[in-house]
């Protein structure tokens, strides 16, 4: 008998984000095809995709507008160097994400995938200053509990222990700003307060270290990886001032609350700020291909406009700007456009927001239950120590892919996920939810 998928991908295939001996009682679910909201398995079996296949895909699977102009482009142009060349697809993707911030971010830089741009991020703000006479703004700062990636400059402002511990000699490890995390509230504090009380923190290590602090970089609104961790635009409002105060770059990294995923097309709005470096990636193809791209403002980009080659910016990426990764992403931004994406997202988010009250809010182990926009969480008090995979296990048993971080079961829809889908994966998930309990 031949090999079955699952054991020549066991064989060869190496997992993400997974302890490979795991696969012995859990084995990784053969996926054959995807329409909409739902994945299907090699066995017939439809899952509904309740966290966007890792938060990537915002218009289904095989969405057939993103399936069109991709063919059109493949028809076209499937790849040329972004040095020395250009093309439409990176044109015009940098014109209309540049449109979509007033022009405040004038400037696109593209990579492949979140933790480059990061990188990029990074790299731009110390070179920046550097060119400008300033290269002892060479540390940065980062968010208690933040995610920005996992290649090994990335980890440096990942602040998640299981993802940095093994690497730690590697790293030169940037300083930690308090979550502003509205869970921390005590009795009586709003989020905003609790907004107030991490900024002061914030205030207290740029006067101490500005000097020497190129970029501060967080995730506006939610920090993701950390569980959902929701906190207050004040946050970020503080943030903006205290940056501009110190001559300290402001990265926000958008790359999982970019695209709509927190109700504005990009969650600084929220805040009424601009940063100094966007970074966006996940949903900015749809979901459909590696692309990544780092938004700056002119002065940053004018820091580097040199007759000198060295104050350039020498980075560089194979498949920078990929003429098809681009042209998805333009599909993607024609879809928020034509059908009107942020306002038929207000509804759907009320929707998430009753269901989670209405099935998971009076559970006896269910804390802090929370919102905002297409992301709906809750913590799990006393969870069993495998929760998480318990969880995911009965989920899937029950027809639906959701995956918690920890104790935090999290919803992360698509986009065109309805209200009876939207109530099939709260239905699956209470179920899976008192099963992983058990
Ligand atoms: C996923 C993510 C990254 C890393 O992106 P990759 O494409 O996985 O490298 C960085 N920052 C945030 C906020 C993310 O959610």
């Amino acid at each position: 008998m031949s090999a079955s998928l699952l054991q020549r991908s066991l064989a060869a295939v190496w997992h993400p984000c997974t302890q490979m001996k795991h696969h012995e009682t859990l084995p990784p679910v053969p996926i054959i095809a995807g329409k909409g909201p739902w994945l299907v398995t090699e066995g017939g079996k439809q899952v509904l995709d309740g966290i966007s296949s890792w938060w990537v895909n915002l218009f289904g699977h095989c969405n057939p507008r993103i399936n069109a102009a991709l063919r059109d482009q493949l028809e076209r142009l499937e790849h040329a160097m972004l040095a020395g060349f250009t093309h439409p697809p990176a044109v015009e993707l940098a014109e209309r994400l540049s449109a979509l911030t007033d022009g405040a971010l004038g400037h696109a830089f593209y990579a492949s995938d979140g933790a480059s741009a990061t990188e990029i991020a990074l790299k731009m703000s110390f070179h920046a200053w550097r060119n400008r006479g300033l290269p002892q703004k060479n540390r940065f700062l980062c968010l208690e509990n933040g995610y920005h990636g996992e290649t090994v400059g990335a980890l440096a402002v990942t602040d998640v222990a299981l993802f940095r511990e093994a690497y730690a000699p590697l790293v030169r490890q940037a300083e930690t700003a308090p979550s502003p995390d509205a869970r921390r509230a005590a009795p009586g504090e709003s989020a905003a307060d609790v907004a107030r009380r991490a900024a002061t923190a914030l205030a207290e290590k740029l006067d101490a270290d500005g000097e020497r602090i190129a970029a501060f970089i967080l995730e506006p609104l939610v920090q993701g990886a950390a569980g959902m961790a929701m906190y207050d635009p004040e946050y970020l409002r503080c943030a903006r001032a205290l940056c501009d105060r110190h001559r300290v770059h402001l990265i926000c990294d958008e790359i999982a609350v970019g695209c709509g995923r927190t109700g504005t097309f990009f969650a600084h709005e929220q805040a009424g700020i601009r940063p100094d470096l966007l970074c966006l990636s996940k949903g900015i193809s749809g979901g459909y291909l590696p692309l990544s791209v780092v938004l700056c403002h002119d002065e940053i980009f004018r820091a580097f406009y040199d007759d000198d080659m060295g104050r350039g910016f020498l980075h560089s990426h194979s498949y920078t700007g990929n003429p098809l990764a681009c042209r998805a992403a333009l599909a993607t931004l024609d879809i928020f456009d034509e059908d009107d994406v942020l306002a038929a997202n207000r509804k759907r988010a009320a929707l998430l927001e009753r269901l989670l009250a209405e099935t998971f809010s009076d559970h006896p182990a269910v804390r802090h239950p929370r919102q905002r926009g297409m992301i709906a969480a809750f913590d799990v008090e006393k969870a069993p120590e495998d929760f998480s995979r318990r969880f995911f296990a009965a989920a899937l048993e029950a027809g639906v892919l959701l995956r918690p971080i920890g104790n935090t079961v999290y919803f992360m829809p698509p986009y065109v996920m309805d209200e009876p889908e939207l109530r099939v994966l709260f239905a699956a998930a209470q179920v899976a939810f008192d099963q992983a309990l058990a």
